[in-house]
């Protein structure tokens, strides 16, 4: 029963607060909610679809679109169209380099370990950013639906994301102005919609997840518990992040090309793009007819379900392969499975149903819509939440964020706000300046980016760091926050085994108000804090690399023209004289250039490097 609240102060009534669930997807996000029936129910445009393609185009008078309007860009302005950035949240460039030949926009190669960026134009964006505006169309959707504001979401993400990736998303659900309570797992938020969460008994549940691009298989142990219907453990996660639905209509067109004798390299880009569409028709109407027949100009597009199968058997073995590896890992057999759920639009082909069938000798649940039971259940998480537990989830969760200052004063959240307690963390440090012996850790609570925004708990010093060049060093840092809500942390130098550790009670002196504000604030704020902390990063990875480069000069002077040395010092000076703008652009197109600059000459030293090397000689 829905409760209405009288504001007194104003003498305004105001709906009670939803919660929405999201689904923030590779291909395509949806939103859900609990309608009035008590049912979950993901929301539609006025198309009555509920799928927003996880799309977003750039436009030349900096209109921005989102979903279905973006998606017509692809082809017509492929360099403006970014799509798949959910593979890129939380990575850094070493991370990606495997996979940017799969994606068709520009992303700034530097050959480093800080987090990727997107160049749009004379854009930078970074995956938050662009997440960000798949979540905003999701948040404006529900407001539209519902005819309230929405501030508040629970957002799924895959099992296997870590900290780093959680945290990306948690970090993109506040730029779009969304409080997000939970990050849950997608396989956990599949039980949840087929009711599994509800069950008496304790059981394993396998989900196969098999979408456009990627496919992942989650083992879970659900355990029932008397009083929040059970918690769900995930025990084994494996797949393919470059194996779906779009793989099938690959290998049709592949298919067709032969049948009628075409070879691939003679196809122009529009007629392999028309012929991949009609290949999905095809695949789409063979999840329930016999035979597809249709032609492209003289193209005969002919496939019957018996070929198709033929065609796809090696990408469903190569599914199953994933699902013994990850019952391997479970330390579990295939009759241990006592629940098999189907998500993702390409488990509808009956043909990977049936070999799922088959594999785990069970049935499958497949009742629901597989594109939407992800959403489904995050609407219900979502609708536990705003529950009257309230007072409970309070109990055994941290209600604001812990984290420590780094370069720049920027907050790096280790633990973060929401998280189940008892629970702990950890991150590796390193030093920034050659011979560095002490080490100042800040720890702070709280939302904002910047820590002069946050509350400082405590802070102490890690001292007797042998003297070590920079950034050699290894300083983990860990938090451990136990039931009763002390935090312990412990800084430790790896190489030498030096530490130091401080108890610190982190809600003290805080009322549930003052909480209150101090998230408040952080939604507000969230577009600054971004921005400030993106050029406080940008200016930070400026100042590394004309380090970097300074050094890089003066030792290899002799292995350097002249021009190339003063063409990078040229390009120096020109870093140098941005380090104070307010535009990170700007930065970042300097870095960009000075990069391109010194790259051809990096790479031929680091080629001479390793012939020396060989030859038992240094540089
Ligand atoms: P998802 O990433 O979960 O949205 O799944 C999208 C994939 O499901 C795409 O490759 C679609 O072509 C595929 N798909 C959608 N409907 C069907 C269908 N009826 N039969 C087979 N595949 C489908």
């Amino acid at each position: 029963m829905a409760q209405i609240s009288i504001n007194i102060k104003e003498g305004t009534i105001s709906k009670p607060d939803i919660i929405v669930g999201i689904d923030l997807g590779t291909t395509n996000s949806l939103v859900a909610i609990i309608n009035k029936a008590g049912m979950p129910e993901a929301l539609c445009d006025a198309d009555k679809t509920a799928i927003v393609p996880s799309i977003v185009h750039f436009g030349k008078e900096g209109a921005i679109t989102v979903g279905n309007s973006a998606r017509q860009h692809l082809i017509d302005d492929t360099a403006n169209t970014i799509y798949s950035v959910k593979r890129l949240m939380g990575k850094s460039y070493n991370d990606i380099a495997a996979i940017q030949q799969h994606l068709g926009y520009k992303i700034i190669d530097d050959n480093s370990e800080s987090l990727v960026k997107i160049k749009v134009g004379e854009k930078f964006y970074s995956p938050i950013e662009l997440s960000a505006f798949i979540l905003r169309e999701l948040k404006l959707r529900a407001e539209h639906v519902l005819q309230q504001q929405i501030t508040k979401a629970v957002i799924t993400v895959p099992a296997y994301f870590n900290d780093a990736q959680r945290q990306a998303t948690r970090d993109a659900g506040k730029l779009a102005g969304l409080d997000v309570l939970r990050i849950i797992n997608e396989p956990t938020a599949a039980s949840l919609a087929y009711g599994l969460g509800n069950v008496k008994n304790a059981q394993t549940i396998a989900v196969y997840d098999l979408g456009g691009g990627t496919f992942d298989i989650s083992i879970l142990q659900l355990t029932p518990s008397e009083n929040d219907g059970g918690y769900f453990e995930v025990l084994a996660t494996n797949g393919n992040t470059f194996l779906g639905g779009d793989d099938f209509d690959r290998l049709i067109v592949e298919h067709w090309l032969q049948t009628n004798n075409i070879a691939a390299d003679t196809v122009d880009k529009q007629l392999m793009q028309t012929l991949r569409l009609k290949a999905e028709t095809a695949k789409k109407h063979l999840s329930t007819n016999d035979i597809f027949e249709d032609k492209i100009n003289d193209i005969v597009c002919r496939l019957s379900v018996n070929e198709f199968e033929t065609l796809i058997t090696p990408l469903v073995n190569e599914t199953i392969v994933c699902c013994k590896n990850a019952l391997r890992d479970a330390g579990l057999k295939i009759g241990d499975i006592d629940t098999i759920v189907m998500v993702g639009g390409s488990t509808r082909t009956p043909f990977v149903k049936k070999s799922m069938t088959e594999f785990f000798n069970k049935p499958v649940n497949d009742s629901l819509n597989p594109d939407e039971v992800v959403a489904l259940g995050a609407g219900i998480q979502a609708d536990i939440l705003a529950g009257n537990q309230k007072d409970m989830l309070l109990l055994d969760i941290t209600p604001l964020s812990l984290g420590i200052e780094t370069m720049g004063g920027l907050m790096d959240v280790i633990i973060p706000r929401n998280t189940k307690i008892p629970t702990g963390a950890g991150r590796q440090y390193t030093t920034s300046v050659d011979g560095q012996s002490k080490l100042l850790i800040a720890v702070y609570q709280g939302e904002r980016d910047l820590v002069s925004h946050n509350r400082k708990l405590a802070e102490f010093t890690l001292s007797n760091i042998p003297g070590m060049p920079a950034g050699l060093p290894k300083i983990e840092i860990v938090f451990q926050l136990n039931a009763d809500g002390i935090l312990q942390v412990k800084a430790k130098e790896l190489r030498s085994g030096v530490e130091q550790s401080i108890e610190v009670k982190p809600q003290y002196g805080l009322t549930e108000e003052e909480m209150g504000g101090m998230l408040l604030e952080s939604i507000k704020n969230a577009k600054t804090d971004m921005e400030q902390r993106a050029i406080i990063e940008a200016r930070v990875e400026a100042q590394n690399m004309l380090d970097t480069c300074e050094r890089f000069i003066v030792k290899n002077a002799a292995h350097l023209s002249a021009k190339e040395i003063s063409g990078t010092r040229e390009l120096m000076v020109a870093l140098q004289n941005t380090l104070n703008s307010s535009d990170k652009n700007v930065i970042q197109q300097h870095i960009e250039a000075l990069n391109e600059f010194t790259r051809p000459f990096a790479e031929r030293l680091m080629d001479m490097a390793i012939s020396m090397a060989m030859k038992g000689k240094t540089l």
